[in-house]
């Protein structure tokens, strides 16, 4: 469905939606959505369960998947937590968030995917993080959404943030998933160019019609099985069983943080900021090199502490993979200008 409240006169006098604002379908409760107070409960839930319903919309099968494999590392999550209570349990668990968290939601889906703050030198390295990538959300649903949060920071049509309500930015994982599927061939096309970074195999504009996907979905399927056979062996050959679960809690805990993170990111929890603008917290800042405020300032840079007590442990990594000549290039430059304009060059 076509946003037509966004639509615009194109230079024939024709009006038509512009291609960033059809990315993703439209919510249930309207489009550019509920401002400046966020949506009631029960509308966050019909528009979850609309995320969903693969009942009505078989292509919502992967959203439903996703939503049920997050529950289900919750069970195994409070399971471990419960049964195998002890300091070394919890401080495993905290320490594969935190890897996880900071090589694969920052280095990875939101440094590289989404900003392209650096560059491999071979696609096949981005192919390394895409097949060892324990999170499984399919990257182009990390990456649209968040091009367009980026667009449309603090304002309606953001996909996710405290305009929303916590609950309603942490259900977001599953409705930023709802993409639109009647985008012409062209703004097909433009769309798998802006994902070709990562590495998909992409599916042909018929099957994107059919399944909503911009990766092939047996492609999503195998490095599903796959990245959970190469942790589950490695967190097996450490620690056996222990192991196997300590590293399934540390994916719920990373994915609940991350949920998390998209609405406090963006609160005025300071009382220094206006509600809704990015904050540096500390916490994501330190265990994720998530300082997004310095972010929203420089999408494109490749670090995000700029202060010497901001610690910036995805930058590090950036850094030893151009030492090792892995990536080839990096944006470090602080530009001289506090704010950029937008961020154009790389939303689509
Ligand atoms: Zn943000
Ligand atoms: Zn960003």
């Amino acid at each position: 469905m076509f946003y037509s409240a966004m639509a615009e006169p194109s230079a024939s006098g024709n009006t038509h939606p512009t291609y960033r604002q059809t990315m993703l379908d439209k919510p249930t409760y309207g489009h550019p959505g509920p401002a400046p107070s966020a949506p009631a409960l029960r509308q966050v839930l019909a528009e979850w369960f609309d995320a969903i319903s693969f009942w009505k919309d078989r292509t919502r099968l992967l959203p439903a998947a996703y939503a049920a494999y997050h529950f289900a590392t919750f069970l195994v999550f409070v399971w471990f937590l419960t049964t195998h209570f002890s300091i070394a349990s919890v401080l495993t668990v905290l320490l594969c968030a935190c890897f996880i968290g900071t090589v694969y939601n920052t280095v990875w889906y939101h440094r590289f995917g989404s900003h392209q703050a650096f560059k491999f030198r071979s696609v096949w390295f981005a192919r390394a993080f895409l097949w060892t990538n324990p999170i499984c959300l399919r990257e182009e649903s990390y990456v649209i959404p968040h091009r367009i949060h980026h667009a449309k920071s603090d304002e309606p049509g953001d996909p996710y943030g405290p305009h929303l309500g916590w609950l309603g930015s942490y259900l977001a994982t599953e409705t930023q998933q709802k993409t639109n599927r009647n985008l012409t061939a062209a703004e097909y096309e433009r769309l798998v160019k802006s994902l070709e970074h990562v590495g998909l195999m992409s599916n042909t504009y018929e099957h994107y019609r059919r399944t909503g996907s911009v990766e092939n979905v047996w492609h999503y399927f195998a490095r599903v099985v796959f990245v959970h056979l190469f942790w589950g062996i490695l967190a097996w050959a450490a620690a056996g069983w222990w192991g196997v679960w300590a590293w399934i809690s540390g994916v719920f805990l990373l994915s609940f943080m991350v949920r998390d993170f998209n609405y406090r990111g963006h609160s005025a929890l300071t009382g220094t900021h206006k509600p809704g603008e990015p904050v540096n917290q500390f916490v994501y800042g330190l265990i994720a090199g998530e300082w997004h405020e310095n972010h929203h300032q420089y999408p494109r840079l490749a670090r995000s502490g700029l202060a010497w007590w901001q610690v910036d442990a995805p930058y590090w990594i950036i850094r030893a993979m151009k030492v090792c000549g892995i990536v080839s290039q990096c944006n470090s430059q602080v530009p001289p200008a506090r704010f950029q304009p937008s961020d154009a060059q790389i939303v689509v």
